[in-house]
């Protein structure tokens, strides 16, 4: 079941039913006068059917989407992409050096998170969401760059490169509204701000800039894809939050490698899921493995552990 509810004047957000893994899908809709876009495209179990029916009810019988916006090539936002392009001939938007991939999702399994053939096929069983034969891609129409603004209606959206949660996402701010569209890079699950992610291709340094960069822009209103919006001072809070989480999270990496010598990335993941309570498990706790990865990778930068290879798994030790 959805529910639809609109957050600002023409912001609506399309919330589809919540999963423990990922919490809420949801997807957003800008309709100014008799045009509209669409923030992301949701998981491949919703209905693109919905976002149809809601820019009826919202919108009339004219007005069409014109721009699909992809924050970030995950799975969980681009299922029903192909199908709503399809439908809307809207035009696909990602930023810079996304297009590549969203021509061809299926390479985000492997190059994005690490998973080989075996993984694979375990993650469609468990969670369908993430099925890498039944994401199909699309031909985008335009990459945008660092700071250009999207306009519907009287409405400027300005891209904010952020890049800490996977190469190339974005999040979006508008002004007049004071509103921050912060596709996963803040409030990435609802039950606690250390349940977040980075994949392989992510960078812990340009999450934490992100995040700061957000807390300077103060909006009043912070929007992202599997939480609740934040009104007021709560946005501010959450992204305070958020960035208090990365800090901890990086520190007791630090920390279970002093303590335990030397370890793979999973070997640390299990020690620092003890302490940091409602990480990343069950059949997603891949995504825990390679934040760990990322935030190893950005220690090793600092000099403050070694990498060694042992065949094929990196081993990680106190420098
Ligand atoms: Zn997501």
């Amino acid at each position: 079941m959805v529910e639809v509810f609109e957050v600002l004047p023409g912001i609506f957000r399309i919330r589809y039913e919540y999963r423990d893994s990922i919490g809420y899908s949801s997807v957003y809709l800008v309709v100014r006068d008799k045009e509209a876009a669409l923030i992301d495209a949701g998981t491949l179990l919703d209905s693109g059917k919905d976002v149809f029916k809601v820019l009826k009810r919202v919108g009339g019988t004219d007005v069409r989407i014109r721009y699909i916006v992809v924050t970030h090539p995950h799975p969980d936002h681009i299922g029903t992409l192909a199908w709503i392009k399809r439908k809307s001939r809207a035009e696909v938007f990602c930023y810079e050096g996304v297009g590549e991939v969203l021509k061809s999702p299926v390479r985000i399994f492997k190059e994005n998170f690490s998973l080989g053939f075996a993984s694979r096929l375990k993650l469609r069983a468990t969670e369908p969401i993430f099925n890498d034969q039944e994401i199909s891609g699309v031909d985008v129409d335009h990459e945008l760059k660092n700071f250009e603004s999207i306009e519907v209606g009287d409405y400027k959206f300005r891209t904010y490169h952020t890049g800490g949660h996977c190469r190339g996402h974005m999040a979006l701010y508008e002004r007049s509204l004071e509103l921050l569209l912060s596709g996963d890079e803040v409030l990435c699950h609802p039950s606690s701000p250390f349940k977040f992610f980075m994949d392989k291709t992510g960078n812990s340094k340009m999450r934490e800039r992100a995040l700061k960069v957000f807390m300077e822009l103060k909006p009043k209103c912070l929007l992202s894809l599997h939480d609740e919006p934040r009104m007021g001072m709560e946005a501010q809070i959450a992204i305070e939050q958020a960035l208090e989480a990365h800090k901890i999270w990086k520190s007791t990496i630090l920390d279970v490698v002093s303590e335990i010598g030397e370890g793979s990335a999973k070997d640390v993941y299990e020690h620092v899921k003890i302490r940091i309570e409602g990480l990343w498990t069950g059949a997603l706790e891949f995504l825990g493995v390679l934040t760990t990865s990322v935030f190893l990778s950005e220690l090793e930068e600092d000099g403050k552990v070694i990498r060694k290879e042992n065949g094929k798994r990196a081993i990680w030790g106190i420098s």
